[in-house]
């Protein structure tokens, strides 16, 4: 079994008991499902999905989602620039229903989630499901991309440069910083 067979949803909400699951009921495809879940859908029309992050991290936490299928930042080229950048002003349009709050928009270097999702959150991380170092740095270090920063990256260099999985380690273990 390789360590990606092995990996929980970094949530803890993914079983790594009982029967074995075939890939389309893998965890990492859980936002797929979710994106037809009514319970969780906040918006949508032909060209994204919003949904409420099931595992919200701050107060306000959602997860914009492109409906074309695109399962991770390096299958993004700059024919995708205009979907990103609408994907970016979707989430502007809902945080600004909630004046009274910050909010960053991004992406996390190395996504656990299949399905490349935008990130819409409020910085007062207020959530019991904010639970371990992990969730906080992935927040709050270099290792959440703001999305601004992602769109200009692509039109500058055509990709998304990847992070390694070592770098990106590290930056989920850095020692807890006040942001
Ligand atoms: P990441 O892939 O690291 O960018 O983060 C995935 C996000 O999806 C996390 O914020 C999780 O809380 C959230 N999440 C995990 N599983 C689901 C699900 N089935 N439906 C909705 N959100 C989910």
């Amino acid at each position: 079994m390789n360590s990606s067979s092995k990996r929980k949803n970094d949530d803890d909400s993914g079983s790594s008991t009982g029967p074995k699951k075939s890939f389309r009921g893998h965890w990492s495809q859980g936002l797929l499902q979710s994106m037809s879940d009514p319970a969780l859908l906040v918006e949508k029309d032909e060209k994204i999905v919003i949904i409420k992050d099931k595992y919200p991290k701050a107060k306000y936490h959602f997860l914009v989602l492109p409906q074309e299928c695109i399962p991770d930042l390096k299958s993004l080229n700059s024919s995708h620039l205009k979907l990103l950048k609408y994907m970016h002003k979707k989430g502007e349009n809902l945080a600004a229903q909630y004046p009274s709050s910050e909010f960053r928009f991004g992406y996390h270097a190395i996504p656990s989630m299949s399905q490349i999702h935008l990130h819409v959150i409020s910085q007062d991380f207020n959530s019991p499901c904010l639970k371990t170092k992990k969730h906080w740095n992935s927040f709050t270090t270099s290792y959440f991309i703001d999305s601004d920063m992602l769109i200009q990256q692509l039109k500058e260099e055509g990709n998304v440069k990847s992070l390694s999985e070592a770098n990106g380690k590290q930056l989920l273990s850095e020692p807890l910083k006040c942001p």
